[in-house]
């Protein structure tokens, strides 16, 4: 997607040879103009699938999802990543280990809002070992919801989470795709 990868390249910071800072647009300040974009993509992309229900994972899996959402006219439901007080039981859980913090949380969603009548997208803003959209497949197996694809702003070709995922059969759509990070510029596949 032109505009992303624009301005990836202008607003883009890189911190080290494997993480990317997108706090301007995506990570703390959102770009709605963008998110608008990246929703639309999304749909355009799974036009020829069935959804009703856009799963990701909080917090910045949130905006894109929600335009999305808006687009299909479909509900968003997110995963959340600490237990709260309202929301103690009938839970699926699952183990998430953060790249990027490198602590394991425990994410959870209401069985109210997952079930085996969903066709679900998964939805979240960068995807790098895989972990946080395994816990989220692991999430709808449990709901017995079908897996329609993955949608992921920004994915890390050169991290092994988009491959090992393809390989188990799950179709994956990625707006921008880095190819490398090192000597502190960013490289995109194609
Ligand atoms: P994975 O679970 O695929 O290993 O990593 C994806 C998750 O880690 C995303 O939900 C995202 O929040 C975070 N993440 C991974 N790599 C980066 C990165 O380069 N920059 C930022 N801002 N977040 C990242």
């Amino acid at each position: 997607m032109k505009l992303l990868k624009e301005k990836i390249e202008k607003e883009g910071q890189v911190l080290s040879d494997t993480v990317l800072k997108v706090d301007s647009f995506l990570n703390h300040q959102i770009d709605p103009l963008l998110m608008k974009e990246i929703g639309d993509e999304f749909a355009k992309r799974y036009s020829d699938q069935i959804i009703t229900k856009v799963l990701t994972i909080e917090s910045s899996g949130i905006a894109p999802s929600t335009f999305l959402g808006l687009t299909l006219g479909a509900p968003v439901v997110f995963a959340r990543k600490r237990k709260s007080l309202t929301l103690t039981d009938n839970l699926y859980t699952s183990k998430v280990h953060s790249f990027t913090k490198n602590e394991t949380n425990e994410i959870s969603v209401s069985n109210k809002f997952i079930t085996a009548d969903d066709n679900v997208v998964i939805i979240d803003d960068f995807l790098a070992n895989g972990e946080a959209l395994k816990g989220l497949i692991d999430i709808a197996n449990q709901a017995g919801a079908t897996i329609v694809g993955a949608g992921i702003v920004i994915e890390k070709g050169f991290q092994e989470g988009g491959k090992i995922l393809r390989e188990q059969g799950l179709r994956i759509e990625s707006l921008a795709n880095i190819k490398s990070l090192a000597n502190g510029k960013v490289e995109f596949y194609d």
